[in-house]
Protein backbone atom coordinates (compact mmCIF):
# COMPACT_ATOMS: atom_id res chain seq x y z
CA UNK A 1 0.00 0.00 0.00
CA UNK A 2 0.89 3.34 -0.95
CA UNK A 3 2.49 6.10 2.15
CA UNK A 4 -0.23 8.49 2.46
CA UNK A 5 2.92 11.41 3.36
CA UNK A 6 3.42 11.60 -0.60
CA UNK A 7 -0.35 11.77 -1.35
CA UNK A 8 0.34 15.23 -3.33
CA UNK A 9 -1.30 15.65 -6.75
CA UNK A 10 -0.79 18.76 -8.78
CA UNK A 11 -2.89 19.78 -11.19
CA UNK A 12 -1.97 20.76 -14.62
CA UNK A 13 -3.45 23.66 -15.80
CA UNK A 14 -4.08 22.82 -19.49
CA UNK A 15 -6.63 19.99 -17.89
CA UNK A 16 -9.20 22.14 -15.90
CA UNK A 17 -12.57 20.48 -16.32
CA UNK A 18 -16.02 22.29 -17.07
CA UNK A 19 -18.19 23.36 -14.10
CA UNK A 20 -20.78 21.50 -12.75
CA UNK A 21 -22.98 21.41 -9.47
CA UNK A 22 -22.42 18.70 -6.73
CA UNK A 23 -25.16 16.93 -5.46
CA UNK A 24 -24.90 18.31 -1.37
CA UNK A 25 -27.06 18.85 1.01
CA UNK A 26 -26.14 21.24 3.95
CA UNK A 27 -26.45 20.41 7.54
CA UNK A 28 -29.51 22.24 9.63
CA UNK A 29 -27.14 24.00 11.54
CA UNK A 30 -24.93 25.31 9.08
CA UNK A 31 -25.31 29.08 10.18
CA UNK A 32 -24.61 27.94 13.85
CA UNK A 33 -21.54 25.70 12.66
CA UNK A 34 -19.95 28.51 10.48
CA UNK A 35 -20.04 30.69 13.33
CA UNK A 36 -17.92 28.82 15.57
CA UNK A 37 -16.43 26.39 13.52
CA UNK A 38 -14.94 28.90 10.92
CA UNK A 39 -13.27 32.02 10.70
CA UNK A 40 -12.75 34.52 8.21
CA UNK A 41 -10.40 33.77 5.29
CA UNK A 42 -6.70 35.93 5.35
CA UNK A 43 -7.06 35.54 1.50
CA UNK A 44 -9.95 36.32 -1.05
CA UNK A 45 -12.12 33.51 -0.97
CA UNK A 46 -12.28 32.80 -4.76
CA UNK A 47 -8.75 33.89 -5.95
CA UNK A 48 -7.37 32.78 -2.65
CA UNK A 49 -8.17 29.21 -2.89
CA UNK A 50 -4.83 27.30 -4.38
CA UNK A 51 -5.53 23.88 -2.30
CA UNK A 52 -7.52 20.74 -1.31
CA UNK A 53 -6.82 18.64 1.52
CA UNK A 54 -8.59 15.49 1.91
CA UNK A 55 -9.14 13.99 5.05
CA UNK A 56 -10.28 10.86 7.05
CA UNK A 57 -12.88 10.98 10.25
CA UNK A 58 -11.54 7.77 11.78
CA UNK A 59 -15.16 7.24 12.71
CA UNK A 60 -18.11 5.05 11.15
CA UNK A 61 -20.19 7.89 10.71
CA UNK A 62 -20.95 11.61 9.57
CA UNK A 63 -22.89 12.35 12.19
CA UNK A 64 -20.41 11.19 14.55
CA UNK A 65 -18.06 13.12 13.23
CA UNK A 66 -20.24 16.07 13.56
CA UNK A 67 -20.93 15.84 16.92
CA UNK A 68 -17.32 15.44 17.60
CA UNK A 69 -16.85 18.66 15.98
CA UNK A 70 -19.79 19.96 17.77
CA UNK A 71 -18.98 19.32 21.23
CA UNK A 72 -15.70 17.92 21.81
CA UNK A 73 -12.85 18.92 19.29
CA UNK A 74 -13.58 22.52 17.46
CA UNK A 75 -12.56 20.85 13.74
CA UNK A 76 -14.76 21.43 10.42
CA UNK A 77 -14.37 21.10 6.95
CA UNK A 78 -16.29 22.18 4.05
CA UNK A 79 -17.29 18.36 2.66
CA UNK A 80 -18.58 15.17 4.35
CA UNK A 81 -18.14 12.33 1.95
CA UNK A 82 -20.51 9.48 3.69
CA UNK A 83 -19.94 5.76 4.22
CA UNK A 84 -21.88 2.57 2.99
CA UNK A 85 -23.36 1.88 6.45
CA UNK A 86 -24.84 5.52 5.75
CA UNK A 87 -28.67 6.62 4.11
CA UNK A 88 -27.35 9.10 2.06
CA UNK A 89 -24.09 6.95 0.70
CA UNK A 90 -24.85 6.85 -3.26
CA UNK A 91 -27.09 10.09 -2.98
CA UNK A 92 -25.45 13.00 -1.02
CA UNK A 93 -22.42 14.87 0.19
CA UNK A 94 -22.67 16.77 3.40
CA UNK A 95 -22.02 20.43 3.24
CA UNK A 96 -20.96 21.67 6.65
CA UNK A 97 -19.01 25.23 6.15
CA UNK A 98 -19.27 27.92 3.70
CA UNK A 99 -16.61 27.41 0.66
CA UNK A 100 -16.13 31.53 1.47
CA UNK A 101 -14.65 30.90 4.90
CA UNK A 102 -12.09 28.95 6.12
CA UNK A 103 -12.76 25.46 7.95
CA UNK A 104 -10.66 24.14 11.04
CA UNK A 105 -9.12 21.17 9.59
CA UNK A 106 -5.17 21.73 9.74
CA UNK A 107 -2.88 23.52 12.10
CA UNK A 108 -1.50 26.94 11.67
CA UNK A 109 2.00 25.72 11.38
CA UNK A 110 2.06 22.62 9.29
CA UNK A 111 3.84 22.69 5.61
CA UNK A 112 5.32 20.75 3.51
CA UNK A 113 7.83 22.68 1.22
CA UNK A 114 6.42 19.78 -1.86
CA UNK A 115 3.41 21.95 -1.46
CA UNK A 116 2.45 25.28 -2.23
CA UNK A 117 6.52 25.94 -1.80
CA UNK A 118 5.84 24.70 2.07
CA UNK A 119 3.07 27.76 3.21
CA UNK A 120 1.78 27.01 6.19
CA UNK A 121 -1.62 28.39 7.41
CA UNK A 122 -3.00 25.88 5.15
CA UNK A 123 -6.88 26.78 6.00
CA UNK A 124 -6.70 30.00 5.02
CA UNK A 125 -6.11 28.47 1.51
CA UNK A 126 -7.38 25.16 0.99
CA UNK A 127 -10.94 23.59 1.25
CA UNK A 128 -11.26 20.42 3.57
CA UNK A 129 -12.78 17.18 2.35
CA UNK A 130 -13.71 14.70 5.33
CA UNK A 131 -14.54 11.14 4.10
CA UNK A 132 -15.75 9.01 6.51
CA UNK A 133 -13.87 5.80 7.27
CA UNK A 134 -12.88 4.39 10.79
CA UNK A 135 -8.96 4.63 9.91
CA UNK A 136 -8.15 1.00 11.56
CA UNK A 137 -5.13 1.63 9.89
CA UNK A 138 -3.85 -2.23 11.30
CA UNK A 139 -6.33 -3.92 10.54
CA UNK A 140 -7.75 -2.62 7.36
CA UNK A 141 -11.46 -3.77 7.78
CA UNK A 142 -12.90 -0.09 6.39
CA UNK A 143 -12.33 -0.26 2.83
CA UNK A 144 -13.37 3.03 0.86
CA UNK A 145 -16.27 2.74 -0.69
CA UNK A 146 -16.15 3.06 -4.76
CA UNK A 147 -18.77 6.18 -4.92
CA UNK A 148 -16.64 7.48 -1.56
CA UNK A 149 -13.64 7.35 -4.14
CA UNK A 150 -15.86 8.89 -6.84
CA UNK A 151 -17.34 12.20 -5.07
CA UNK A 152 -14.25 12.76 -3.53
CA UNK A 153 -12.87 13.11 -6.98
CA UNK A 154 -16.35 14.86 -8.03
CA UNK A 155 -15.28 17.37 -5.61
CA UNK A 156 -11.76 18.11 -6.86
CA UNK A 157 -13.34 18.67 -10.00
CA UNK A 158 -15.87 21.01 -9.04
CA UNK A 159 -13.20 22.89 -6.82
CA UNK A 160 -10.84 22.96 -10.31
CA UNK A 161 -13.33 24.68 -12.44
CA UNK A 162 -14.85 26.90 -9.92
CA UNK A 163 -11.16 28.34 -8.04
CA UNK A 164 -8.96 29.52 -11.26
CA UNK A 165 -5.68 29.09 -8.75
CA UNK A 166 -6.42 25.96 -7.45
CA UNK A 167 -3.50 23.82 -8.17
CA UNK A 168 -2.62 21.21 -5.12
CA UNK A 169 -4.70 18.23 -4.18
CA UNK A 170 -3.17 16.73 -1.04
CA UNK A 171 -3.54 14.29 2.00
CA UNK A 172 -3.97 15.53 5.57
CA UNK A 173 -0.70 13.01 6.05
CA UNK A 174 1.26 15.01 3.59
CA UNK A 175 1.68 18.15 5.66
CA UNK A 176 1.42 17.24 9.07
CA UNK A 177 3.13 13.36 9.52
CA UNK A 178 4.18 13.55 13.05
CA UNK A 179 0.44 13.56 13.85
CA UNK A 180 -1.76 12.93 11.28
CA UNK A 181 -1.68 9.76 8.82
CA UNK A 182 -5.02 10.38 6.91
CA UNK A 183 -6.37 8.98 4.67
CA UNK A 184 -4.27 6.41 5.40
CA UNK A 185 -2.64 3.32 3.44
CA UNK A 186 -5.40 2.00 2.32
CA UNK A 187 -6.76 5.17 0.37
CA UNK A 188 -6.13 4.29 -3.45
CA UNK A 189 -4.82 7.90 -4.58
CA UNK A 190 -3.65 6.65 -7.77
CA UNK A 191 -7.04 5.40 -9.18
CA UNK A 192 -8.41 8.59 -6.82
CA UNK A 193 -6.15 11.15 -9.29
CA UNK A 194 -7.21 9.37 -12.01
CA UNK A 195 -10.52 10.42 -11.88
CA UNK A 196 -9.57 13.66 -10.73
CA UNK A 197 -7.60 14.08 -13.87
CA UNK A 198 -9.92 12.27 -16.67
CA UNK A 199 -13.41 12.82 -17.56
CA UNK A 200 -16.33 10.30 -16.16
CA UNK A 201 -17.17 8.37 -18.85
CA UNK A 202 -20.82 8.89 -18.08
CA UNK A 203 -22.12 12.72 -18.20
CA UNK A 204 -22.00 14.58 -14.87
CA UNK A 205 -24.87 13.49 -13.07
CA UNK A 206 -25.31 17.08 -11.63
CA UNK A 207 -25.02 19.44 -14.63
CA UNK A 208 -25.33 23.33 -14.60
CA UNK A 209 -28.71 24.90 -15.24
CA UNK A 210 -28.95 25.03 -19.16
CA UNK A 211 -32.89 26.16 -19.77
CA UNK A 212 -34.12 28.64 -22.36
CA UNK A 213 -36.65 30.81 -21.89
CA UNK A 214 -39.79 30.43 -22.89
CA UNK A 215 -41.43 31.17 -26.58
CA UNK A 216 -42.06 35.06 -26.57
CA UNK A 217 -40.69 35.95 -23.09
CA UNK A 218 -38.36 37.86 -24.26
CA UNK A 219 -39.74 39.87 -27.12
CA UNK A 220 -42.72 40.89 -26.01
CA UNK A 221 -42.17 45.04 -25.74
CA UNK A 222 -45.51 45.14 -23.18
CA UNK A 223 -42.83 43.88 -20.36
CA UNK A 224 -39.95 45.86 -19.16
CA UNK A 225 -37.63 43.65 -17.34
CA UNK A 226 -37.92 44.75 -13.39
CA UNK A 227 -34.12 46.07 -13.04
CA UNK A 228 -34.10 48.29 -16.12
ZN1 LIG B 1 -7.23 15.02 8.71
Amino acid sequence: MADPRKFILQLPADRRPARISLPEVLIPDIDWFNARRAVKRRYDPVMGIEGIVVHATAGSTSGGALQHWRTESPASAHWIVPAEREQTHGQSIIACVYEARAANHTKDRVSNPAVNRGRANVDHWTLGIEIVNRQDLDQYTDPYSDWQIAMAAQIVRYCWAKYPNLKWVFSHASIDPGNRADPGRQFPWDGFCQQVLHDPPQAPRFALFDAQPEAGEMDDPSRSPCCA
